[in-house]
Protein backbone atom coordinates (compact mmCIF):
# COMPACT_ATOMS: atom_id res chain seq x y z
CA UNK A 1 0.00 0.00 0.00
CA UNK A 2 1.16 3.47 -0.89
CA UNK A 3 -0.05 6.09 1.39
CA UNK A 4 -0.91 9.37 0.45
CA UNK A 5 1.64 10.88 3.15
CA UNK A 6 4.11 10.26 5.49
CA UNK A 7 6.75 11.42 8.21
CA UNK A 8 10.52 10.76 7.93
CA UNK A 9 12.29 10.28 10.87
CA UNK A 10 15.64 9.52 11.10
CA UNK A 11 18.45 8.76 13.54
CA UNK A 12 19.42 12.04 14.20
CA UNK A 13 15.38 12.56 14.74
CA UNK A 14 15.54 9.79 17.40
CA UNK A 15 19.01 11.32 19.05
CA UNK A 16 17.06 14.58 19.74
CA UNK A 17 14.03 12.77 21.33
CA UNK A 18 16.29 10.29 23.57
CA UNK A 19 18.58 13.34 24.30
CA UNK A 20 15.88 14.98 25.93
CA UNK A 21 14.14 11.82 27.72
CA UNK A 22 17.67 11.79 29.88
CA UNK A 23 17.34 15.52 30.46
CA UNK A 24 15.69 17.07 33.50
CA UNK A 25 13.06 18.56 31.31
CA UNK A 26 10.16 16.47 29.38
CA UNK A 27 7.45 19.29 29.14
CA UNK A 28 8.46 23.22 28.35
CA UNK A 29 11.97 23.50 28.70
CA UNK A 30 15.00 24.58 27.08
CA UNK A 31 14.33 22.50 23.75
CA UNK A 32 10.69 24.46 23.46
CA UNK A 33 12.34 28.19 23.48
CA UNK A 34 14.88 26.93 20.53
CA UNK A 35 12.51 25.16 18.51
CA UNK A 36 10.26 28.24 18.84
CA UNK A 37 13.35 30.47 17.69
CA UNK A 38 14.48 28.48 14.82
CA UNK A 39 10.84 28.23 13.24
CA UNK A 40 10.60 32.30 13.84
CA UNK A 41 14.55 32.90 12.66
CA UNK A 42 13.55 30.55 9.43
CA UNK A 43 10.31 32.65 8.90
CA UNK A 44 11.62 35.84 9.46
CA UNK A 45 9.08 36.01 12.56
CA UNK A 46 9.51 38.15 15.62
CA UNK A 47 7.87 36.08 17.99
CA UNK A 48 6.60 32.13 18.08
CA UNK A 49 4.90 30.17 20.45
CA UNK A 50 4.91 26.32 20.32
CA UNK A 51 1.39 24.67 21.46
CA UNK A 52 0.21 21.22 21.45
CA UNK A 53 -1.60 20.87 18.20
CA UNK A 54 -2.43 23.72 15.20
CA UNK A 55 -5.94 23.05 16.22
CA UNK A 56 -5.27 24.95 19.88
CA UNK A 57 -2.75 27.32 17.99
CA UNK A 58 -6.15 28.25 15.92
CA UNK A 59 -8.24 28.37 19.61
CA UNK A 60 -5.58 30.71 20.91
CA UNK A 61 -5.04 32.70 17.49
CA UNK A 62 -9.05 33.42 17.54
CA UNK A 63 -8.97 34.28 21.51
CA UNK A 64 -5.63 36.23 21.16
CA UNK A 65 -7.40 38.49 18.63
CA UNK A 66 -10.53 39.16 20.40
CA UNK A 67 -13.11 36.60 19.07
CA UNK A 68 -16.02 36.59 21.33
CA UNK A 69 -19.49 35.24 21.31
CA UNK A 70 -21.42 37.00 19.27
CA UNK A 71 -18.55 37.71 16.43
CA UNK A 72 -18.00 36.07 13.23
CA UNK A 73 -14.73 34.26 11.42
CA UNK A 74 -15.14 34.20 7.88
CA UNK A 75 -12.87 30.63 6.46
CA UNK A 76 -12.63 28.87 3.43
CA UNK A 77 -15.25 25.64 3.08
CA UNK A 78 -12.00 23.97 1.46
CA UNK A 79 -9.83 22.81 4.70
CA UNK A 80 -9.62 20.65 7.31
CA UNK A 81 -12.67 21.11 9.95
CA UNK A 82 -10.34 22.94 12.73
CA UNK A 83 -10.12 26.09 10.52
CA UNK A 84 -13.70 26.65 11.07
CA UNK A 85 -14.59 25.32 14.83
CA UNK A 86 -11.64 27.48 16.26
CA UNK A 87 -14.54 30.40 15.83
CA UNK A 88 -16.94 28.10 17.26
CA UNK A 89 -14.86 26.98 20.26
CA UNK A 90 -14.83 30.98 20.92
CA UNK A 91 -19.14 31.11 21.03
CA UNK A 92 -18.17 32.98 17.49
CA UNK A 93 -19.94 32.43 14.57
CA UNK A 94 -18.87 31.13 11.24
CA UNK A 95 -19.17 31.97 8.10
CA UNK A 96 -17.25 30.74 4.45
CA UNK A 97 -15.81 32.64 1.55
CA UNK A 98 -15.70 30.08 -1.69
CA UNK A 99 -13.13 29.27 -3.40
CA UNK A 100 -10.89 30.17 -6.52
CA UNK A 101 -11.19 27.06 -8.92
CA UNK A 102 -7.69 27.22 -9.74
CA UNK A 103 -5.59 27.30 -6.76
CA UNK A 104 -8.78 25.94 -4.48
CA UNK A 105 -7.61 29.02 -2.09
CA UNK A 106 -10.30 31.59 -0.60
CA UNK A 107 -11.43 33.48 -3.67
CA UNK A 108 -10.66 36.83 -3.08
CA UNK A 109 -13.01 38.44 -5.36
CA UNK A 110 -15.43 35.98 -3.57
CA UNK A 111 -14.35 37.80 -0.70
CA UNK A 112 -14.25 41.47 -1.87
CA UNK A 113 -18.15 40.81 -2.99
CA UNK A 114 -18.78 39.16 0.92
CA UNK A 115 -17.20 42.10 2.06
CA UNK A 116 -19.40 45.08 0.42
CA UNK A 117 -22.70 42.76 1.06
CA UNK A 118 -21.41 42.59 4.49
CA UNK A 119 -20.79 45.97 5.35
CA UNK A 120 -24.38 47.15 3.69
CA UNK A 121 -25.88 44.67 6.52
CA UNK A 122 -23.71 46.02 9.12
CA UNK A 123 -22.47 42.41 9.72
CA UNK A 124 -18.36 42.06 8.82
CA UNK A 125 -16.19 39.62 10.32
CA UNK A 126 -13.80 40.31 13.18
CA UNK A 127 -11.38 37.61 11.93
CA UNK A 128 -10.76 36.17 8.68
CA UNK A 129 -8.94 32.60 8.41
CA UNK A 130 -7.14 31.90 5.01
CA UNK A 131 -6.09 28.63 4.69
CA UNK A 132 -2.74 28.15 2.24
CA UNK A 133 -4.41 24.82 0.58
CA UNK A 134 -2.09 22.46 -0.63
CA UNK A 135 1.05 24.29 0.73
CA UNK A 136 0.40 27.18 -1.61
CA UNK A 137 -0.21 30.49 -0.40
CA UNK A 138 -3.09 32.67 -0.72
CA UNK A 139 -3.51 36.35 -2.34
CA UNK A 140 -1.90 37.78 0.75
CA UNK A 141 -1.17 41.17 -0.41
CA UNK A 142 -4.82 41.61 -1.55
CA UNK A 143 -6.31 40.14 1.80
CA UNK A 144 -4.06 42.23 3.89
CA UNK A 145 -5.90 45.09 2.11
CA UNK A 146 -8.88 44.30 2.57
CA UNK A 147 -8.17 43.80 6.44
CA UNK A 148 -6.93 47.14 6.58
CA UNK A 149 -10.10 48.13 4.80
CA UNK A 150 -12.46 46.24 6.73
CA UNK A 151 -10.96 46.25 9.69
CA UNK A 152 -10.88 42.39 10.75
CA UNK A 153 -7.74 40.61 11.86
CA UNK A 154 -6.02 38.24 9.40
CA UNK A 155 -5.27 34.21 10.93
CA UNK A 156 -3.10 32.03 8.51
CA UNK A 157 -4.00 28.28 8.73
CA UNK A 158 -0.62 27.30 7.17
CA UNK A 159 -0.69 24.17 8.41
CA UNK A 160 -0.23 23.05 5.22
CA UNK A 161 2.66 25.60 3.96
CA UNK A 162 5.59 25.98 6.41
CA UNK A 163 8.44 26.53 3.69
CA UNK A 164 6.42 27.77 1.29
CA UNK A 165 7.19 31.39 -0.16
CA UNK A 166 5.08 34.23 -1.21
CA UNK A 167 6.48 37.33 -3.23
CA UNK A 168 9.91 35.93 -1.99
CA UNK A 169 9.08 35.82 1.89
CA UNK A 170 8.69 33.31 3.50
CA UNK A 171 4.94 32.12 4.67
CA UNK A 172 5.33 32.57 8.09
CA UNK A 173 6.16 36.12 7.84
CA UNK A 174 3.10 37.48 8.83
CA UNK A 175 3.82 40.22 6.64
CA UNK A 176 0.23 40.75 5.07
CA UNK A 177 -1.42 39.13 8.88
CA UNK A 178 -1.54 39.47 12.58
CA UNK A 179 -0.85 35.55 13.34
CA UNK A 180 -0.32 32.84 10.71
CA UNK A 181 -0.59 28.94 12.39
CA UNK A 182 1.38 25.64 11.33
CA UNK A 183 0.56 22.28 12.23
CA UNK A 184 3.39 19.02 12.84
CA UNK A 185 0.81 16.41 12.59
CA UNK A 186 3.11 13.35 10.76
CA UNK A 187 1.51 13.91 7.43
CA UNK A 188 2.43 17.69 7.43
CA UNK A 189 5.62 19.05 6.22
CA UNK A 190 7.51 18.55 9.59
CA UNK A 191 6.52 16.67 12.32
CA UNK A 192 6.58 16.46 16.36
CA UNK A 193 4.26 13.57 16.10
CA UNK A 194 1.71 16.30 17.59
CA UNK A 195 2.14 20.13 17.23
CA UNK A 196 1.52 23.34 16.48
CA UNK A 197 2.54 26.85 16.51
CA UNK A 198 1.13 30.51 16.31
CA UNK A 199 3.78 33.29 14.73
CA UNK A 200 2.97 36.57 15.53
CA UNK A 201 4.99 39.87 14.90
CA UNK A 202 2.98 41.66 17.22
CA UNK A 203 4.33 41.56 20.65
CA UNK A 204 0.38 41.52 22.36
CA UNK A 205 -0.89 38.52 20.54
CA UNK A 206 1.86 36.59 21.51
CA UNK A 207 2.06 37.43 25.00
CA UNK A 208 -1.73 36.28 25.10
CA UNK A 209 -1.35 33.51 23.29
CA UNK A 210 1.68 32.60 25.97
CA UNK A 211 -0.27 33.15 28.41
CA UNK A 212 -3.56 31.43 27.25
CA UNK A 213 -1.51 27.90 26.31
CA UNK A 214 -0.83 27.53 30.15
CA UNK A 215 -3.47 27.93 32.30
CA UNK A 216 -3.92 31.78 31.83
CA UNK A 217 -0.89 31.73 34.16
CA UNK A 218 1.80 34.30 35.02
CA UNK A 219 4.95 33.98 36.98
CA UNK A 220 6.53 37.64 36.02
CA UNK A 221 5.40 40.20 38.69
CA UNK A 222 5.09 43.01 36.10
CA UNK A 223 2.07 41.15 35.01
CA UNK A 224 0.76 40.39 38.03
CA UNK A 225 -2.32 42.22 39.48
CA UNK A 226 -1.45 41.94 43.25
CA UNK A 227 2.19 42.29 44.70
CA UNK A 228 3.28 38.79 45.13
CA UNK A 229 2.90 36.89 48.30
CA UNK A 230 6.30 35.10 48.19
CA UNK A 231 8.35 33.54 45.75
CA UNK A 232 6.02 30.92 45.22
CA UNK A 233 3.89 33.21 43.73
CA UNK A 234 1.90 32.71 40.62
CA UNK A 235 -1.40 34.37 38.99
CA UNK A 236 -4.07 32.82 37.61
CA UNK A 237 -5.69 36.29 35.60
CA UNK A 238 -6.90 34.49 32.16
CA UNK A 239 -8.93 32.01 32.01
CA UNK A 240 -6.48 29.41 29.74
CA UNK A 241 -5.88 26.10 29.17
CA UNK A 242 -3.00 23.33 28.90
CA UNK A 243 -1.92 23.50 25.35
CA UNK A 244 1.77 23.05 25.98
CA UNK A 245 4.05 21.00 23.41
CA UNK A 246 6.31 19.14 25.53
CA UNK A 247 10.17 18.98 25.25
CA UNK A 248 10.44 16.07 23.60
CA UNK A 249 8.02 17.09 20.84
CA UNK A 250 10.03 20.00 20.61
CA UNK A 251 13.44 18.67 20.12
CA UNK A 252 12.21 16.42 17.16
CA UNK A 253 10.45 19.73 15.95
CA UNK A 254 13.92 21.08 16.09
CA UNK A 255 15.44 18.18 14.36
CA UNK A 256 12.97 17.96 11.17
CA UNK A 257 13.33 21.71 10.54
CA UNK A 258 16.89 21.01 9.82
CA UNK A 259 15.88 18.77 7.13
CA UNK A 260 13.20 20.68 5.90
CA UNK A 261 15.25 22.32 2.65
CA UNK A 262 15.27 18.55 1.89
CA UNK A 263 11.91 17.99 2.29
CA UNK A 264 10.77 20.88 0.31
CA UNK A 265 13.30 20.06 -2.32
CA UNK A 266 11.82 16.06 -2.93
CA UNK A 267 8.41 17.32 -2.69
CA UNK A 268 8.96 20.04 -5.66
CA UNK A 269 10.71 17.34 -7.52
CA UNK A 270 7.92 14.83 -7.02
CA UNK A 271 5.52 17.91 -7.77
CA UNK A 272 7.06 18.27 -10.69
CA UNK A 273 7.72 14.79 -11.65
CA UNK A 274 3.87 14.06 -11.33
CA UNK A 275 3.51 17.14 -13.50
CA UNK A 276 5.30 15.73 -16.76
CA UNK A 277 4.39 12.26 -16.06
CA UNK A 278 0.29 13.25 -16.18
CA UNK A 279 0.23 15.35 -18.77
CA UNK A 280 -2.05 13.76 -21.50
CA UNK A 281 -3.83 12.13 -19.14
CA UNK A 282 -7.56 13.03 -18.93
CA UNK A 283 -7.14 15.21 -15.05
CA UNK A 284 -5.92 18.55 -14.33
CA UNK A 285 -2.68 19.26 -12.52
CA UNK A 286 -2.92 21.74 -9.79
CA UNK A 287 -2.00 25.49 -10.70
CA UNK A 288 1.03 27.13 -9.63
CA UNK A 289 -0.25 30.97 -8.57
CA UNK A 290 1.95 33.93 -9.59
CA UNK A 291 3.94 34.59 -6.76
CA UNK A 292 4.00 31.46 -4.73
CA UNK A 293 5.78 29.11 -4.23
CA UNK A 294 4.05 25.98 -2.53
CA UNK A 295 5.65 23.63 -0.15
CA UNK A 296 4.00 20.97 -1.76
CA UNK A 297 2.29 18.93 1.18
CA UNK A 298 -0.77 17.80 -0.95
CA UNK A 299 -0.72 16.73 -5.13
CA UNK A 300 -4.13 17.27 -5.75
CA UNK A 301 -5.61 16.24 -9.21
CA UNK A 302 -9.00 16.42 -10.95
CA UNK A 303 -10.52 13.88 -13.21
CA UNK A 304 -14.38 14.03 -14.65
CA UNK A 305 -17.19 14.35 -12.19
CA UNK A 306 -18.69 10.80 -13.69
CA UNK A 307 -15.79 9.16 -13.25
CA UNK A 308 -14.49 10.04 -9.72
CA UNK A 309 -15.56 8.01 -7.34
CA UNK A 310 -14.78 4.81 -9.35
CA UNK A 311 -10.79 6.16 -9.66
CA UNK A 312 -10.66 6.54 -6.19
CA UNK A 313 -12.08 3.41 -5.40
CA UNK A 314 -10.18 1.63 -8.00
CA UNK A 315 -7.07 3.28 -7.42
CA UNK A 316 -7.36 1.94 -3.51
CA UNK A 317 -8.01 -1.85 -5.08
CA UNK A 318 -4.24 -1.23 -6.58
CA UNK A 319 -2.81 -0.17 -3.42
CA UNK A 320 -2.92 3.24 -4.13
CA UNK A 321 -4.00 5.08 -0.92
CA UNK A 322 -5.44 8.39 -2.99
CA UNK A 323 -7.31 10.68 -0.28
CA UNK A 324 -9.64 13.52 -0.78
CA UNK A 325 -8.94 16.84 0.53
CA UNK A 326 -11.45 18.37 1.29
CA UNK A 327 -14.65 17.54 2.04
CA UNK A 328 -16.25 20.80 2.34
CA UNK A 329 -16.96 22.15 5.43
CA UNK A 330 -20.36 23.65 5.03
CA UNK A 331 -21.50 19.82 4.11
CA UNK A 332 -20.76 18.16 7.47
CA UNK A 333 -23.34 17.31 9.34
CA UNK A 334 -22.71 19.38 12.18
CA UNK A 335 -22.22 22.51 9.96
CA UNK A 336 -25.64 21.39 8.03
CA UNK A 337 -27.48 21.87 11.66
CA UNK A 338 -26.13 25.83 12.03
CA UNK A 339 -27.99 26.23 8.74
CA UNK A 340 -25.48 25.51 6.01
CA UNK A 341 -26.05 23.29 2.95
CA UNK A 342 -25.51 21.85 -0.79
CA UNK A 343 -25.59 25.00 -3.03
CA UNK A 344 -24.27 27.56 -0.45
CA UNK A 345 -20.48 27.52 -1.89
CA UNK A 346 -20.84 25.73 -5.89
CA UNK A 347 -17.08 26.56 -6.46
CA UNK A 348 -15.78 24.20 -3.20
CA UNK A 349 -18.44 21.36 -3.97
CA UNK A 350 -17.38 21.22 -7.75
CA UNK A 351 -13.87 20.74 -6.99
CA UNK A 352 -14.93 18.22 -4.29
CA UNK A 353 -16.79 16.06 -6.54
CA UNK A 354 -13.62 16.15 -9.02
CA UNK A 355 -10.62 15.63 -6.12
CA UNK A 356 -8.10 13.06 -5.51
CA UNK A 357 -4.93 13.77 -3.65
CA UNK A 358 -1.85 11.63 -4.79
CA UNK A 359 0.70 10.33 -2.16
CA UNK A 360 2.97 12.62 -1.62
CA UNK A 361 6.03 12.60 1.07
CA UNK A 362 9.60 12.59 1.39
CA UNK A 363 10.12 9.29 1.27
CA UNK A 364 8.28 8.77 -2.42
CA UNK A 365 10.45 6.75 -4.19
CA UNK A 366 10.64 7.78 -7.91
CA UNK A 367 9.81 3.86 -8.21
CA UNK A 368 6.45 4.37 -6.13
CA UNK A 369 5.61 7.53 -8.00
CA UNK A 370 5.24 5.21 -10.86
CA UNK A 371 3.33 2.45 -9.81
CA UNK A 372 0.63 5.39 -8.92
CA UNK A 373 1.06 6.63 -12.22
CA UNK A 374 0.52 3.61 -14.07
CA UNK A 375 -2.17 2.57 -11.51
CA UNK A 376 -4.04 6.46 -12.48
CA UNK A 377 -3.50 5.56 -16.52
CA UNK A 378 -4.61 1.69 -15.98
CA UNK A 379 -7.90 2.98 -14.29
CA UNK A 380 -8.61 6.49 -16.33
CA UNK A 381 -7.85 4.18 -20.01
C1 LIG B 1 -3.89 19.52 9.84
C2 LIG B 1 -4.67 20.77 9.77
C3 LIG B 1 -5.18 21.43 10.89
C4 LIG B 1 -5.12 20.84 12.26
O1 LIG B 1 -3.86 20.52 12.66
P1 LIG B 1 -3.61 19.68 14.00
O2 LIG B 1 -2.17 19.98 14.29
O3 LIG B 1 -3.86 18.25 13.65
O4 LIG B 1 -4.52 20.19 15.04
C5 LIG B 1 -5.79 22.65 10.72
N1 LIG B 1 -5.94 23.19 9.51
C6 LIG B 1 -5.50 22.58 8.39
C7 LIG B 1 -5.68 23.25 7.07
C8 LIG B 1 -4.87 21.35 8.48
O5 LIG B 1 -4.46 20.73 7.37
Amino acid sequence: MIPYARQDIDEADVRAVVEVLGSDWLTQGPAIERFEKAVADYCGVKHAAAVCNATAALHLSCLAAGLKPGGLLWTSPNTFVASANCALYCGADVDFVDIDPATCNMSVIALEEKLAAAKRRGKLPDVVVPVHFAGQSCEMARIGELAREYGFAVIEDASHAIGGEYRGGRVGSCTHSDMTVFSFHPVKIITTGEGGMILTNREGLYRTAKLLRSHGITREPSAMRRQPDGPWYYEQIELGYNYRMTDIQAALGASQLGRLEKFLERRRYLAARYDDLLRGLPVTLPVRAPGALSSWHLYVIRVQEDRHREAFERLRARGVSVNLHYIPIHLQPYYRKLGFGPGDFPAAEQYYREAISLPLYYGLTDEAQDVVVDALKAVLA
